[in-house]
């Protein structure tokens, strides 16, 4: 009977490694996805919409990390990309993803584009996506990895996203992805009246809480908080 169950596990863990383009793995980790997302708000229905889970299934996540990670890559958990840096967790990817609600002819600005995988996420499903790195390595990589993989719609660049892309504003949404002392005015500045921005707000560190702000038609920011998360700090000579 053991042998016969290490065998099952055997071969569901070769299904799982598949074809080389781990088509089944992905699938598999967003099937995690939903359970884990019902789970934390223990409701029926998971609060990440299709099209953001559709996205996740469709982004190869194994093609944005180091090859020593590869094998990691449907893991719901963040794995090193060098430099001290994280690509962040795929289930707080999905959540940052489906708080900025986004449409698909949206322009999206995106602070810390580490491997490109959130800027890829985002590319399935809105018009532009612009997305900033500050260490240059990083900024090369994810640029000849997203081009790689065809991604049109994604342009980034190496800079201090606490400035924003002046040149692009106003954005329909910003997705920051790095912990911030305190939100960016100039990234205020540049999201449009009705747009949403999401970022960790709190101390270098330790977790911080992850904000949803909406700027209203009328200029106002209206702020809500959505849970601990844990992100690399924002840094800069800001
Ligand atoms: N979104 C990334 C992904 O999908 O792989 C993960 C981002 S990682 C958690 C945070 C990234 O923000 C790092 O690559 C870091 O270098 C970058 N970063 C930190 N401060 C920044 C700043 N002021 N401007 C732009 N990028 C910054």
């Amino acid at each position: 009977m053991r042998v016969l169950a290490a065998i099952l596990l055997f071969v569901s863990v070769l299904a799982l490694a598949d074809d080389g383009n781990y088509t089944a793995a992905r699938a598999a980790m967003v099937e995690e996805l939903w359970l884990y997302a019902k789970f934390v708000d223990d409701a029926d229905e998971a609060r990440i919409s299709k099209a953001v889970m559709a996205s996740m299934n469709t982004v190869k996540r194994h093609e944005l990390v180091p090859r020593s990670e590869r094998r990691y890559a449907y893991e719901n958990r963040p794995l090193p990309i060098g430099y001290g840096q994280t690509i962040s967790q795929p289930y707080i990817v999905a959540l940052m993803t489906q708080l900025i609600d986004v449409d698909a002819d949206d322009v999206v600005l995106e602070v810390g584009t580490g491997s490109g995988y959130q800027a890829a996420i985002l590319a399935e499903l809105v018009g532009h996506v612009y997305s900033i790195e500050i260490i240059p390595a990083l900024a090369i990589r994810a640029k000849q990895d997203l081009e790689r993989l065809g991604y049109k719609n994604i342009i980034t660049k190496l800079g201090d996203g606490y400035y924003g892309w002046e040149e692009h504003a106003p954005f329909d949404a910003i997705i920051v992805t790095a912990a911030a002392s305190h939100v960016p005015p100039p990234l205020i500045d540049q999201l449009k009246p009705g747009g949403r921005m999401v970022i960790p707000v709190g101390e270098r560190f330790m977790t911080q809480t992850l904000l949803l702000l909406e700027k209203t038609e009328k200029g106002e920011v209206i702020s809500r908080q959505h849970g601990a998360v844990r992100f690399v700090p924002l840094t800069g000579e800001h």
